[in-house]
């Protein structure tokens, strides 16, 4: 004989009850729907504010009564709780996967997706790239410009790198200053083209620090899945190696072989 339902628009942080709605002179009659003669309303208060009103409502007047309000409000109190757990929850999450100063995704994550876009690759045989990009004398920089703005150097190429790339593709801080990105779908030729214009795109970026006009390059390793390597630390490895021959052939290249 009762009905509950959950509106959102109510705003009150306390809760209700009337017994019975033709003799409660506090509230109109008109308010109430013609079936509605006894009438208990909960909010579910998340992180202190309304953000829905549980209703329970019966034709039967004096059907609804004070142990119906205390049990009505333990209900939705415990919902509340779950409902803050699950957001705390979601927000700790997120905190581990993103890095705190480039909002990219960790190196934990990164090794996730990479074990996950390895089967991905093989269950449908398209091949996938990884490249790994250094930036190029970075102590220098820090040394000449500051720690400070060294990071926001860090910041500003993780947001160039990032918005460079599709929705599909992960790009991770791996290190330091150095970042990973997963490419998939893509051979080694169409990721060294993307690689070379991501070294492109950031040598053009200037950073302005006291008035002062300052730039920074960076080395890039490519390395293609399933050509160069059969499992994720070859392909790593065989990424890492290339950057590595980046560096020594003179920094602010793209090494693919
Ligand atoms: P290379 O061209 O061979 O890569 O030279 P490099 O100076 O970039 O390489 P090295 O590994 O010697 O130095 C890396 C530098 O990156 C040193 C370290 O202080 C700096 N670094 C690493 N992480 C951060 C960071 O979060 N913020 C800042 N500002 N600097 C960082
Ligand atoms: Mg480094
Ligand atoms: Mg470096």
């Amino acid at each position: 004989d009762s009905d509950i339902s959950v509106a959102t628009s109510h705003s009150s942080k306390t809760s209700l009850l009337i017994k019975n709605t033709a003799r409660d002179p506090r509230f109109k009659k008109d308010s109430f729907l013609p079936a509605e003669s006894s009438i208990i309303t909960v909010p579910l208060i998340v992180f202190g504010s309304v953000s829905a009103v549980a209703k329970i409502s019966s034709s039967i007047p004096d059907r609804l009564n004070e142990s119906d309000l205390r049990t009505c409000e333990m209900i939705i109190r415990s919902s509340a709780i779950a409902l803050e757990n699950i957001n705390l929850f979601s927000r700790i999450n997120e905190l581990a996967m993103k890095d705190a100063l480039t909002g990219l995704f960790t190196h934990r994550v990164f090794q996730d997706r990479l074990d996950a876009e390895i089967l991905t690759s093989g269950r449908t045989k398209q091949p996938f790239s990884l490249i790994i990009t250094d930036i190029d004398h970075f102590k220098k920089y820090n040394d000449t410009y500051g720690h400070q703005a060294g990071d926001e150097v860090l910041r500003k190429a993780a947001i160039f790198f990032n918005s460079s790339l599709r929705e599909i593709d992960i790009c991770a801080r791996y290190g330091g200053e150095e970042f990973a990105m997963i490419i998939p779908q893509t051979d080694l030729i169409a990721a060294a083209s993307i690689a070379e214009k991501l070294r492109t795109g950031l040598a053009e970026i200037e950073f302005i620090f006291s008035g002062q006009k300052t730039g920074i390059s960076a080395s890039f390793g490519v390395a293609c899945f399933p050509k160069d390597a059969s499992t994720k630390s070859q392909l790593i490895r065989a990424s890492d190696e290339r950057l590595y021959k980046a560096k020594k052939n003179g920094r602010n290249m793209v090494q693919y072989e």
